[in-house]
């Protein structure tokens, strides 16, 4: 290192004027060439050589990961070469033992965009200080102030506000970027202390499952990636891992070699579907109909498990056919259960309630039929007499099942789904006589507003073959090792004094904390948020846009679904008021349908727009003060622990932040001091929540930081608190992480989010992860009211919209009566935004956003290859380059996400057209469907949506 005399400074100056890919930016190097004096940082340099020589020399290795960046994989091992206190560059470690012989292991795990994460780290968009807005908001003009100026100026707007009209004067947008460790504790600390609501995006970004939520009592059930090799037949549906799951995308290349048959169904010609045995290209938004189609065939074929259907699922229980809902006990029995539901017993021709019922004794509950028990799947002439007297006639769901699929015959299916026949019909049969079949069911099927229909027949499709629950089958998404020390450590303030060793104190620290979020909680919905007060109202219940089968328009669903008081986290219009807007972990202009009407709606009427962030962005362009943040080689951070690894995976701190930079917590923590400092020279005492709970401001720190046992250096300790009061994660330490390159496998499941691993108890370090074994094998109940995978739904709203049971409905018209649906994924090149600007990444693609469409349609419109094109609906215009290619479907054009909209000719992005309209039966609560953020609530989509396109004219 003697010879490397570009001090870290000057290279972060360089870096900050445009350099961005390490010495290697021969800028730096012309003036050598050119036989000109030497700059004084690059003195020693002859030529570009002695770069290249050096550029494999280090100071030191660490190990780190991407925390806060969503890119949903459960993390990587990396190693970080440091040198003058700057990482050069990463490589992937490889410190993941095989689960056991008979699965590959996970080594190497990784993706281009950690391979270029340092490079992001120093990108130019990277903001190093802390800055305020000079002239009109979203002018982007800037001047450089000092951490005093920004915290005292916001703790100032903070107290007024507090002290004039509490916490429902300010609100937190917050988006998926962030860990699973001190920088999301410090928001939720922060928020929680002050009684300032913060929105909850996994809905509002289109990823949460409702239809899985509604059949499996779990949005987010899973398997360990592993268990993917398994498989025999393994259907990418909706999905694209290849891009988006690079680490474990190997587990289904192993597979096929394994010999297992690789099927994929997606609209188009997907990177994914270059590597399938079999690509099924169905019409955009018609999969349930496909999906249908082959439970149709495997019924009809007599292909379906009986046994399995009759223990595990609700289709043997019993519906009234005076009312079309399911038979409770209630209903029989005066003062009966509301929550137990009814079987058919062949042998004594009478009801039978259901012990699996969620109105059960919990001590009674099973799924286990007791040795005298016949339950008949489909009763003829069942009836029973009503406490009223009356006598009603009764049919299984399984009966109104088969009636259903009548209409989901092969030619009916070919019809809607553009798929020939016999191909529906092959896969089918190959699907229900594999020893093991597997939906992979990628996220991008909630970003469609007939999403969960979808989701409900492909799970029905797995279950009446059996297979959820069997190693290398069933329906999967992704689950998570639930952390509870990080939710502890989030939410209770003593947590200094709680202990893995005192299982009662725990206890009774997390009722404490229910009972405070009860009276005032943390979150409220993101899309409801966008909706109620993001301007855009009046277009996601526009009814051109949505069902054309509803009878009343999707306004008056909303508005009796408040009235019956179904919807707890509603942010309603108390909230579309605020002072201060923040912002955390996202770009809601960016990753809200239509977010750029933030700025006339939310923002406008803010005095005063925070940001916290990484990176200049469509959002930090409209806020009044920005902060920077540490990003993940210069903070500690856990990944989010999502279990396709079954591995913790720890962001170390490899070097300091560039600049003024500072790690989240830090700078919540020193915002607190100020609000506190401002507070008690006001005079401030008792404030509220926004919920109008009242507390003391000038306690805020105290609490925050429990009892100053956190101070603002402290990430290491909490780090160690989540690990200590976390049984997934018994035994680990922050020493043992780093000496195992910062992944270590988890050791157990938590006892309080089970159901987020999968509902599965018996997980062993030995085993791949599967889902339900604890119903499957142990026969316990499912999250559901039946407590049994549950396709029969009977609230009053899914009988009105004729959706009780799985069905088709066409795609709405999004965006208005136009001929091409604009269809979407997920980009291979960028995580969400954070890489999309980045010249490394630009340089992989045409490095501008682009639209793929297919020929013949751009033949029909004049339209070329890389022409610019004006896109259109009822919304608006974006601007934007063609890339024609037979892929894509006539009648469809694809835009992969999260391009900014400054990236764009005119600065609209695909975004600002995408009407989002709501679905209505997502408004209602009901048993296990208990309406509330990031479990079942009205989510956000953007791939039904309708354009037309022509030729722009600059
Ligand atoms: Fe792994 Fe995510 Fe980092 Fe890519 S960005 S290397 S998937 S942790």
């Amino acid at each position: 290192m003697d010879s490397f005399s570009t001090t870290r400074r000057d290279f972060l100056r360089a870096s900050a004027a445009g350099a961005t890919a390490l010495a290697l930016d021969l800028s730096v190097l012309r003036p050598v060439l050119a036989g000109t004096a030497l700059p004084a940082t690059a003195h020693e340099y002859r030529d570009y050589r002695d770069i290249y020589r050096r550029k494999w020399t280090w100071d030191r290795v660490s190990v780190g990961t991407h925390t806060c960046t969503n890119c949903a994989s459960g993390g990587c091992s990396w190693n970080l070469y440091v040198r003058e206190g700057i990482v050069w560059r990463e490589e992937q470690g490889a410190p993941y033992t095989q689960t056991n012989p008979t699965v590959p292991d996970y080594n190497p795990r990784g993706c281009q965009k950690g391979a270029a994460a340092s490079a992001l780290a120093r990108s130019p968009a990277r903001l190093r200080y802390p800055m305020k807005r000079v002239g009109p908001r979203g002018g982007n003009r800037w001047k450089r102030i000092s951490w005093d100026e920004a915290l005292d100026e916001i703790a100032r707007q903070m107290v007024d506000t507090l002290s004039t009209r509490g916490g429902v004067g300010a609100y937190c947008e917050n988006g998926n970027n962030a860990d699973f460790g001190p920088s999301w504790i410090a928001m939720v600390r922060f928020f929680n202390t002050l009684g300032i609501p913060v929105t909850e995006n996994f809905a509002g970004s289109g990823d949460l499952m409702t239809g899985a939520t509604a059949t499996l009592g779990n949005p987010v059930p899973g398997a360990s990636s592993d268990d993917w090799f398994r498989t025999d037949y393994f259907v990418n549906w909706f999905g694209n891992p290849v891009t988006t799951r690079i680490p474990d995308a190997h587990f289904i290349t192993e597979a096929r070699y394994r010999g297992a048959k690789i099927v994929s169904i997606t609209p188009d010609f997907s990177p994914s579907a270059i590597h399938a045995d079999l690509w099924i290209p169905v019409r955009p938004g018609t999969d349930a109909a496909l999906a249908l189609a082959a439970c149709k065939v495997i019924i009809d074929e007599n292909l379906h498990d009986v046994p399995y259907i009759i223990e595990q699922t609700d289709l043997p229980l019993l519906v009234r056919t005076d009312t079309q809902r399911l038979l409770r006990e209630a209903d029989v029995v005066p003062g009966g259960r509301q929550e137990c539901f009814a079987w058919w017993d062949g042998d004594k021709n009478a009801v039978a309630w259901s012990a699996s019922s969620a109105g059960v004794d919990p001590a009674q509950r099973t799924l286990k039929l007791a040795p005298g028990d016949h339950p008949v799947l489909e009763p003829r002439n069942a009836q029973v007499t009503l406490a009223s007297g009356e006598t009603v006639a009764l049919r299984s769901a399984f009966a109104l099942l088969r009636e259903k699929l009548a209409a989901c015959d092969l030619a009916s299916a070919s019809r809607i789904t553009g798929v020939n026949p016999k191909v529906i019909q092959r896969f089918a049969r190959e699907f229900a006589t594999a020893k093991s079949a597997m939906i992979y069911a990628g996220a991008a099927m909630g970003k469609i507003l007939h999403g969960d229909l979808v989701q409900r027949a492909q799970i029905l499709l797995a279950a009446l073959t059996g297979n959820n629950g069997r190693a290398g089958g069933g329906w999967q998404e992704m689950t998570f090792f639930e952390l509870d020390g990080k939710l502890l450590a989030a939410f209770v303030d003593h947590v200094n004094d709680l202990s893995a060793d005192d299982p009662q104190g725990i206890w009774a620290a997390l009722a404490e904390m229910g009972k405070q979020q009860a009276q005032s909680p943390l979150y409220v919905s993101g899309s409801l948020m966008m909706l109620m007060n993001g301007g855009s109202y009046e277009t996601q219940l526009q009814p051109e846009y949505n069902d054309p089968t509803l009878k009343r328009t999707p306004e008056q669903f909303l508005r009796e679904a408040i009235a019956r008081g179904e919807i707890p986290n509603l942010p309603g219009p108390e909230l579309g008021n605020p002072d201060i807007v923040f912002n955390m972990f996202g770009n809601p202009f960016r990753h809200n349908r239509m977010g750029e009407r933030l700025e006339k709606t939310l923002f406008a009427k803010a005095k005063l727009v925070v940001d916290l962030t990484l990176r200049m962005d469509d959002t930090a362009r409209h806020a009044d003060i920005l902060l920077p943040s540490a990003g993940p080689y210069e903070k500690l951070g856990f990944k989010y622990s999502i279990a396709y690894p079954p591995y913790l995976h720890l962001g170390d701190k490899a070097v300091e932040p560039p600049g003024e930079a500072k790690p989240d917590w830090e700078i919540l923590s020193l915002l607190m001091q100020r609000i506190v400092a401002e507070a008690k020279r006001r005079d401030v005492t008792t404030v509220k929540t926004y919920r109008g709970v009242p507390y003391d401001l000038g306690q805020a720190y105290w609490r925050f930081s429990d009892k100053e046992r956190l101070g603002p250096k402290d990430e290491e300790r909490i780090m160690e608190i989540i690990l200590a009061l976390s049984p997934a994660t018994r035994g680990m330490s922050m020493a043992a992480l780093r000496a195992n390159k910062g992944a270590l496998r988890y050791t157990g499941v938590s006892q309080l989010g089970k159901m987020w691993c999968g509902t599965t108890e018996d997980y062993r370090m030995d085993e791949p992860l599967v889902p339900y074994q604890d119903m499957v094998v142990r026969k316990r109940p499912w999250p559901t009211s039946s407590g049994r995978q549950q396709f029969y739904l009977d609230h009053p709203v899914f009988l009105e919209v004729g959706e009780e049971l799985p069905v088709h409905k066409e795609p709405p018209r999004a965006g208005g009566r136009y001929p091409l649906t604009m269809t979407c994924g997920h980009t291979r090149w960028s995580v969400h935004t954070l890489w999309r600007d980045l010249d490394l990444m630009l340089r992989l693609q045409r490095g501008e956003p682009v639209i793929f469409v297919n020929p013949g349609d751009a033949r029909a419109r004049g339209i070329g290859e890389h022409d610019l094109v004006d896109v259109y609906n009822d919304l608006g215009t974006f601007v934007v380059r063609v890339k024609l290619t037979p892929g894509i479907q006539p009648g469809q054009v694809h835009i992969y996400h999260a391009w900014g909209a400054y990236q764009f000719v005119g600065g609209k992005s695909n975004d600002s057209i995408a009407a989002s309209p709501v679905k209505v039966t997502q408004f209602i609560s009901q048993g296990h469907m208990a309406n509330g953020v990031g479990w079942y609530e009205p989510t956000q989509n953007d791939r039904d949506t309708r354009v037309d396109m022509r030729r722009h004219v600059a």
